[in-house]
């Protein structure tokens, strides 16, 4: 394998020196897009959802147009789906025939492109993916339907020709249980009642792609806000939740604005809503119109400091436009949609919480790229390139064309870009077409080494004298394969107390640059002064220069880098006034944890500490050891779950003896919506004592069950595992588990099951034997035996 990609690369090289322009892919089958013989126009729904019986019965009908080449055949994607019979507007019955991939449907003559024709396939379905199904068997609070179609889901539910560049306007009627709202995408036609059940019509007028195609439905509620461009954004939450409502959608209305601002094209679609599902497989999914998202992102106002929405909001809400107006012709320019979508969260993330936030996030998305090209060396456009690539390198790369760039032209490109392709497909090439028509900027050298080959740059740097003369000498020394990169550089030289700025275009393997100054004078020297560039540095600095930047430069990520290259063992001084002067809490937590070994000064840092952001005091709890008994104390009223939760751990271990008092002021505090908390807070009181066996067991088994979300449920699973307790409830809650759609819930279930003896395992396997569910048996008897 590696021998193939190696002879590609060489290839590639080869050309790039005997011809101007040249594209270079790995070997990418899933580069090219999916033949297509007929254009669907428009798919309208008519069914009827039987949640109970996790059933879909109804029928589906399609406008087509045969493209350029007559056909006689025509393919729909349909696993799951019995399908009962097909016409048309021309004909009351056509011929199928059906596997387990779908259905070819054998017209009667040739149609010729150009003529219109109206298809129809009445089916039913028991899906087990795309649609899913929760609580409609238990007797939970919290029921729903809700779908997920990307990647290729969708069609377990809708038989269709499900391919993310096929678009079409859609509408869909759905018949579902009275009491229960309803949303899809796009405009709420109608609701009618009949009887128990209520009839929802909603229509799309623009053309979309199916994955993009959604349902949820259950027992929620919702808030309808309008943002400065009379934009309505309906905010869903469950029923009896609204004191959650403000932290889970803190800052929507800004956020939307902003977002639209800076794409300089309007938001393309009707109305946008939000809901939150349970068991969902995701952080969150960009449906047109109506983004749906993992239900661990509900919060209120102390999980807001653990965990919350504001990043996957921006994320999904810049998919509207990214994605879901302009969609990618094949997997090749999935990059444009994650990259986007994470370069407008993380826009945002800087715009909403500060640019400390935007730097932490980015030395994330650079250790990830990194770490991803230690595996291969795919490039973004690889339809295999990997999350890392496909959201986090994507996005720097995007960041860095805008330095290249420049902020006027490269937001005119975006909006040029939107516009051209609205509502059509687009691949790398475009996007860099549209740069060149927008700015007269040949980029194609960007996209050769950012998009179309893999690989990050790294760049040994060394301050040097000769003759008298004082040289910078740059040389990149990334292996072969990657290729050599072009990287204009704006380096920083601070010299006798003032800095000095140069501009570099370094783009051979190694390079001199003289200098003006005497290299002894140089207190220290930044590569990229515009944080922009995704390389590597080996800087060749002194500990006396590294130390001068730690502590002078101004810039968090230069202050970072410097920490990374010092023996902080022997600054203690300099940390602290490090620690006291710099305004970036990036700074702070990273010194934390790197220090956290150092206990003199753990502790000599705790005065400054106490004054500090809760997300400082949580790295100082986390990662030291805490044995001041009076800072912990106030840290257990810390407006974080998280840090009460290691606040409780480290006071119990300091102040042992005074454990039940801890246990009774943190049981006051206890809050019913965060179970993880409440069940980290159980685990501590059962093991001091603080709280019966029967008690604990009773709490931790209702949290094992099937009304919680999985994230809960795979917790309480584990500590019961962890505690070896095996109720009778407990391998109840278990057996559900791991039959769910929820694979993660599905191991932790299969995990429980397995530790039990042997012949509690047969018996429980002999009663599964008898149930009629196939499924339910495969699943369950990999776990039992
Ligand atoms: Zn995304």
């Amino acid at each position: 394998m590696m021998k193939w990609i190696n002879i590609l690369f060489a290839l590639c090289l080869f050309q790039s020196v005997t011809a101007q322009e040249w594209t270079c892919y790995l070997n990418d089958e899933k580069a090219q897009p999916r033949e297509r013989l007929v254009d669907f126009k428009h798919i309208e729904l008519d069914i009827e959802i039987m949640p109970y019986q996790h059933l879909v019965k109804g029928r589906a009908t399609f406008d087509i147009e045969p493209l350029a080449i007559p056909t006689d055949s025509i393919w729909l994607d349909a696993p799951d789906i019995s399908v009962l019979g097909v016409s048309s507007d021309q004909n009351d019955s056509i011929a199928f025939t059906q596997n387990r991939e779908g259905i070819a449907i054998k017209l009667e003559s040739p149609i010729q492109p150009g003529g219109m024709f109206k298809l129809y396939v009445d089916y039913s379905a028991h899906p087990q993916k795309g649609l899913y199904f929760v609580g409609w068997k238990d007797s939970a609070d919290v029921r729903q339907i809700w779908t997920q179609g990307q990647g290729i889901d969708n069609r377990h539910w809708l038989p269709h020709f499900d391919y993310m560049a096929e678009k079409q306007t859609t509408e869909l009627i759905v018949k579902f249980p009275k009491g229960y709202p309803l949303l899809s995408n796009g405009k709420l036609v109608s609701k009618k009642d009949d009887g128990d059940k209520t009839t929802w019509h909603y229509k799309m007028e623009k053309p979309h792609s199916s994955y993009l195609l959604m349902l949820a439905a259950g027992t929620y509620e919702s808030d309808t806000i309008t943002n400065a461009r009379g934009l309505e954004i309906s905010q869903w939450y469950y029923k009896g939740q609204e004191d959650m409502v403000p932290y889970t959608y803190k800052g929507t209305k800004e956020m939307t604005e902003v977002i639209t601002d800076f794409m300089g094209v309007d938001y393309p679609w009707d109305r946008y809503s939000m809901v939150p599902t349970r068991n969902y497989l995701y952080g969150g999914m960009e449906n047109t119109t109506a983004t749906i998202f993992a239900e661990t992102f509900v919060c209120d106002s102390l999980q807001y400091h653990d965990k919350n929405f504001v990043y996957v909001n921006a994320h999904e809400f810049a998919h509207q436009w990214f994605g879901d107006l302009v969609t990618s012709v094949s997997p090749e320019a999935h990059w444009i949609h994650e990259g986007f979508a994470t370069f407008f969260h993380h826009y945002w993330l800087g715009e909403f919480f500060g640019k400390d936030e935007y730097y932490k996030q980015l030395d994330i998305y650079r250790s990830a790229s990194f770490a991803a090209s230690e595996k291969n060396i795919r490039p973004i456009s690889h339809s295999g390139a990997g999350s890392a690539r496909h959201y986090f390198k994507a996005s720097i790369v995007i960041e860095m064309l805008r330095q290249e760039l420049g902020e006027d032209a490269f937001r005119t490109t975006l909006t040029e870009f939107l516009k051209r392709y609205a509502h059509k497909t687009v691949s790398s090439e475009d996007f860099l077409r549209t740069v060149y028509d927008v700015t007269g900027k040949p980029m194609n050298w960007f996209w050769d080494q950012w998009v179309y080959r893999g690989g990050e740059p790294m760049v040994r740097a060394e301050l040097t004298k000769k003759w008298g003369k004082s040289y910078l000498i740059l040389e990149q020394t990334q292996p072969d394969s990657f290729g050599t990169f072009r990287l204009p550089m704006n380096m920083k030289f601070a010299v006798d107390g003032s800095d000095r700025e140069m501009g570099i275009d370094f783009n051979a393997r190694k390079d001199t640059v003289e200098l003006s100054f005497d290299v002894k004078d140089v207190d220290y020297f930044i590569l990229d002064n515009a944080h922009k560039l995704l390389m590597q540095e080996d800087k060749q600095q002194k500990e006396e220069q590294w130390l001068n930047q730690m502590l002078n430069d101004n810039h968090p990520m230069d202050v970072v880098q410097a920490m990374r290259n010092l023996e902080l063992t022997d600054y203690d001084k300099e940390l602290k006034k490090l620690f006291e002067k710099s305004e970036f809490d990036f700074v702070k937590i990273k010194l934390i944890s790197m220090v956290s070994e150092n206990k003199e000064l753990v502790d000599d840092l705790l005065k400054l500490v106490k004054e500090e952001s809760v997300e400082v005091r949580k790295a100082y709890v986390e990662n030291c050891k805490v044995t001041n008994v009076g800072f912990l104390e106030t840290q257990l009223i810390a407006p974080s779950y998280e840090l009460r939760r290691e606040a409780l751990k480290k006071i119990i271990e300091a102040d042992r003896e005074n454990a039940e008092t801890y246990m009774r002021i943190t049981e006051e505090l206890k809050t019913d919506h965060q179970f993880l908390y409440r069940m980290d807070w159980l685990h501590l009181a059962h093991s001091v004592e603080y709280i019966t066996e029967e008690k604990f067991i009773s709490e931790m088994e209702k949290y094992s069950g099937p009304g919680y979300d999985f994230v809960t449920r795979n917790r309480a699973l584990m500590i019961l595992r962890a505690k070896n307790i095996q109720s009778e409830k407990v391998i109840d809650n278990a057996m559900d588990a791991a039959q769910s759609f929820n694979r993660s819930l599905r191991s932790s279930g299969c995990q429980y099951l397995k530790d039990l003896d042997e012949d509690t395992r047969k018996e429980l396997l002999q009663k599964v034997m008898l149930s009629s569910n196939s499924l339910k048996i495969k699943r369950l008897e990999r776990c039992l035996k």
